[in-house]
């Protein structure tokens, strides 16, 4: 079967053959119908992260139909449309126990991180991981739901975002989208900061209530826009120096900064500056199995919207390079 393949940090990604999975007892045999293509691989061809072996299958947001299922499975079945949650928790070790599955000690498997992705004709994924997908909701938009809006969702809970709250998003790719919709939904008042005017209109679109451009003075906009008062929350998807600091200037008296995005960059934070308006940094890494869950039914009930864009997946190399460029508009998915 065709897959996409990553080689290596500093090398591109290859379209190559690659002889199709079979499914161990638990597991179950996907036809993938699409495949989201995230900054995540970026992160690896650039080696700010590593995968666990290479060669190995990219792509960690995938939504198709289940093809074979091994033995003892008896929660899925044949013919079932599902997406999958990409970290396969193991859902007995004490992070999975205290419901915090998106830090299982001891997964089974990772999509893309330890284990070959969705960017192929088929994966083979435990059946715990892979969750039922709503009849109205189509399989492309499943699949980019499945690292875009569920990091959104977790994000939000991470921040314990307030209604009447203001929340920047700085960044508004795949994930940026979702979030402005999920703050709406709990009632907060979305601000989106990108450099790309494509983006912050559709940013407008999907319900930002002011939008920013992240070529200009930040800080200033997002005080301007806020009263004075800055931001009460600051979703920061970039992760560079200068989103940092520009995110640290826009936040008001117990902000709450959140790191999402992540860089090569590093950081300079002077204690005092967070000390006297009692500001606060936190982390929101991946989302929750539960989290996959909640964000289907939302799209299902026509509550998130995905902008997708399909793709061949022989094109996948090309793809990354025009996600990499920041042409990339919503989702790209592709589809084998
Ligand atoms: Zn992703
Ligand atoms: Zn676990």
């Amino acid at each position: 079967m065709r897959a996409v393949r990553f080689h290596g940090a500093g090398r591109p990604a290859v379209v190559e053959d690659v002889p199709s999975p079979r499914p161990g007892p638990g597991d179950v045999l996907i036809d993938v119908a699409a495949a989201g293509v995230c900054g995540t691989e970026l992160h690896f061809l650039d080696g700010l992260l590593t995968p666990a072996r290479a060669p190995i299958t990219l792509g960690h947001e995938v939504a198709g139909v289940i093809a074979e299922v091994g033995d003892e499975v008896d929660d899925v079945a044949v013919g079932d449309r599902v997406a999958v949650h990409y970290l396969h928790a193991c859902h007995r070790c004490r992070s999975c126990l205290a419901g915090d599955d998106h830090l299982c000690d001891a997964p089974l498997g990772f999509l893309a991180f330890a284990t070959d992705g969705g960017f192929a004709e088929q994966v083979v994924v435990p059946a715990s991981a892979a969750v039922r997908v709503p009849e109205t909701l189509d399989l492309p938009s499943a699949a980019t739901l499945c690292c875009s809006a569920t990091t959104a969702l977790h994000a939000v809970d991470v921040a314990a975002v307030r209604p009447g709250s203001t929340a920047v998003v700085y960044g508004t790719g795949g994930v940026g989208l979702a979030l402005v919709q999920v703050l709406r939904e709990v009632g907060a008042r979305p601000v989106a900061v990108a450099r790309n005017p494509h983006r912050l209109r559709l940013a407008r679109k999907l319900g930002a209530d002011v939008t920013v451009d992240g070529t200009g003075d930040v800080a200033t906009a997002v005080r301007e826009a806020t009263g004075r008062a800055g931001a009460d929350v600051v979703f920061d998807l970039v992760g560079t120096r200068e989103t940092g600091a520009a995110a640290l200037a826009c936040l008001g008296k117990r902000g709450t900064l959140v790191y999402v995005g992540y860089s090569f960059d590093t950081v300079e934070i002077n204690p005092l500056g967070l000390v006297v308006p009692e500001q606060r940094i936190v982390t929101s890494v991946g989302n929750r199995r539960s989290e996959l869950v909640a964000a289907l039914d939302l799209a299902a009930r026509g509550r998130l919207q995905t902008t997708v864009t399909e793709h061949a997946l022989d094109d996948g190399p090309r793809v990354l390079e025009e996600l990499r460029a920041g042409r990339v508009v919503g989702r790209a998915v592709l589809r084998p």
